[in-house]
């Protein structure tokens, strides 16, 4: 293996850092406690995992936390009510709705209710559309991680090829629009591309959000090339004992690292950069809410 390894876990704990102590001078300089609002409706394992770990690392980077837990059959018009009162809270800054929805939701009417100054999610359209005409937006956490870790690693990416594969809202195409915005040569790969193998091969920094476990192989990537694997991939894993699982990425990790310049290992790549932008999100509302200046390195 001759990649190095691009340690998202140690870099999240560094934004981490960043976020608090932002929100120490917030709290001594101004008298303002950053909050965050997470809503779960329902009662999704997964989902309630995650709520629970935004909630204990939202106090512990000294902001307010205030969850907001919904049973499953809640009306819509119900959760539209608490989105009111929150986009209406001025000690929350953040509002998060953890997706999937139950079924009767409309999540786009859901997320759109969200006031788009709060939407630390960045899914709210007023945010997709200043994100694509390249304004000052809220950028979803995931993307936004992705651009953190590749800026640490390469520094300028202007003119470099990027391929980003897959093109959903949530991550290939807010992060095909940020590498954009860093002046790359941007390709969005998808299911219909033709020969996915040698568009791949072009690239000098490779996304992969594609949800298939390991399938991008070493002989796709560029010699040299950053790859960031996006993918969470739970698979069987007879070798660690019967009925075990275990996590991969959508990027065959061992002939990847053979030819990449560097990668992001799954887990402990993307995975925890996600919540830390959560958090640097929450903090850039809360400045842009009071006309404060936005703390440097936490935003796009
Ligand atoms: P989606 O299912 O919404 O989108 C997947 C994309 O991959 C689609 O655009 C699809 O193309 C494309 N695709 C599917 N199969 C192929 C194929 N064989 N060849 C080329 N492209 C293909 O997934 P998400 O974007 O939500 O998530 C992608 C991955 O990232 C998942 O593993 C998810 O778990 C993970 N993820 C990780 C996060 C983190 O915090 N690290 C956060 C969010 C997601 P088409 O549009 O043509 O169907």
């Amino acid at each position: 293996m001759s990649a190095k390894i691009i340690d998202g876990k140690a870099f999240a704990a560094t934004v981490r850092e960043k976020v608090a102590s932002h929100v120490v001078r917030l709290k001594a300089d101004r008298g303002i406690t950053p909050g965050l609002a997470v809503v779960l409706v329902g009662e999704d394992p997964a989902s309630q995992v995650y709520v629970r770990n935004k909630g204990k690392q939202t106090v512990e980077c000294g902001m307010q936390s205030f969850e907001h837990k919904l049973p499953a059959e809640t009306p819509e018009a119900d959760l539209l009510a608490l989105i009111d009162r929150l986009n209406a809270d001025p000690a929350v800054h953040g509002i998060l709705v953890q997706l999937p929805l139950p079924g009767h939701m409309n999540a786009d009417a859901v997320i759109n209710a969200i006031d788009p100054a709060k939407d630390v999610d960045g899914f709210h359209i007023s945010n997709v559309g200043l994100l694509g005409t390249g304004q000052k937006s809220m950028v979803p956490c995931t993307p936004l991680g992705c651009l953190m870790m590749l800026r640490d690693h390469l520094g300028n990416l202007s003119g470099l090829n990027a391929v980003v594969v897959g093109r959903s809202n949530i991550v290939g195409k807010p992060m095909a629009q940020l590498l954009l915005g860093e002046s790359c040569t941007v390709t969005i790969a998808h299911s219909r591309t033709r020969d996915i193998e040698e568009v791949c091969r072009r690239a000098d920094i490779l996304v992969a959000a594609v949800g298939r476990p390991q399938m991008i192989k070493g002989d796709w990537v560029k010699p040299g090339a950053t790859v960031i694997d996006v993918g969470i991939n739970r698979i069987d894993a007879p070798e660690k004992g019967d009925g075990k699982t275990r996590l991969v990425g959508d990027c065959d990790y061992e002939s990847c690292a053979e030819v990449a310049g560097a990668i992001t290992p799954v887990p402990g790549g993307v995975g925890p950069m996600t919540i830390a932008c959560l958090l640097a999100n929450t903090v850039t509302a809360c400045c842009r809410a009071n006309g404060l200046p936005e703390p440097e390195g936490l935003t796009a």
